[in-house]
């Protein structure tokens, strides 16, 4: 993304119940962040770890260090497509993600290993 060139990355996405806020969800990804080594050199560009914040339920902010949805979504095939996998439930959740899946564009080809 971003226009960096780099090796192929792994690509995770998971739903998880939490009574964090988000503020203190982005918190606790940043520690696990830390806590895996992450190192970034270039903007965008390769690191160890990259923990994102795309949903948060139904709930729409943004403040200085948080927007939710997460802005590059909509963007980004590789973040929406596993997403509609996880969120056929969450009729909000679903229904934003198979719009910005129509109109994304983002063509690449998105292979589901797992
Ligand atoms: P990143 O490049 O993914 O490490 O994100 C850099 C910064 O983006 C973080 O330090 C957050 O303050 C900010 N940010 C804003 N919205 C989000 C979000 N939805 N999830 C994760 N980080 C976010």
């Amino acid at each position: 993304m971003g226009g960096v060139v780099q090796d192929n990355f792994l690509n995770t996405a998971v739903r998880l119940d939490t009574k964090r806020s988000a503020e203190s969800l982005l918190t606790f990804i940043h520690q696990i962040e830390q806590q895996q080594h992450r190192h970034r050199f270039i903007h965008w560009g390769p690191r160890t770890l990259d923990l994102d914040i795309i949903f948060y339920g139904d709930v729409q902010m943004q403040t200085e260090t948080l927007t939710i949805p997460h802005p590059e979504a909509k963007n980004r095939r590789f973040v929406l497509t596993p997403i509609a996998e996880l969120a056929t439930d969450t009729e909000s959740v679903s229904q934003q993600v198979q719009a910005w899946l129509a109109v994304t564009p983002d063509q690449t080809k998105i292979i589901k290993l797992v």
